[in-house]
């Protein structure tokens, strides 16, 4: 059994945009940070903090959207099931959950244990 394309392509389109629409906000939140009036040096400590932390889901959320992208692109070619690293096919229950996994879980694994993956 394979998984429905069109289904998938969708849910991708999904959540590109909210994962879109999550960076904005947090640029703009990062942005209004300290704009609020009086300042002291732990209210500063405490929006440097929450920048960091804003900065880091960005980061987070903008290698997501490259991996969706890739997903996307991964369909148009007719490759989207197919794992990256070895070839065989992608779990359909697995790219239910991450629809922009591009690995089969072994592979992934194995890949966590010499670097960092995001799928
Ligand atoms: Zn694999």
């Amino acid at each position: 059994m394979g998984i429905d394309l069109e289904q998938a392509k969708q849910k991708l389109l999904q959540m590109k945009r909210e994962t879109a629409e999550a960076i904005r906000q947090r640029s703009e939140q990062s942005n209004e940070l300290g704009r609020d009036g009086a300042q002291d040096s732990a209210d500063e400590a405490s929006n440097d903090y929450l920048r960091n932390i804003m900065i880091e889901m960005n980061d987070r959320d903008a290698r997501r959207l490259r991996l969706i992208d890739l997903a996307l692109e991964r369909i148009e070619k007719g490759t989207y099931e197919i794992c990256m690293e070895c070839g065989d096919d992608i779990a359909p229950q697995r790219l239910d959950y991450r629809p922009f996994a591009r690995y089969c879980r072994d592979c992934k694994e194995e890949l966590e244990q010499s670097r960092e993956v995001d799928d």
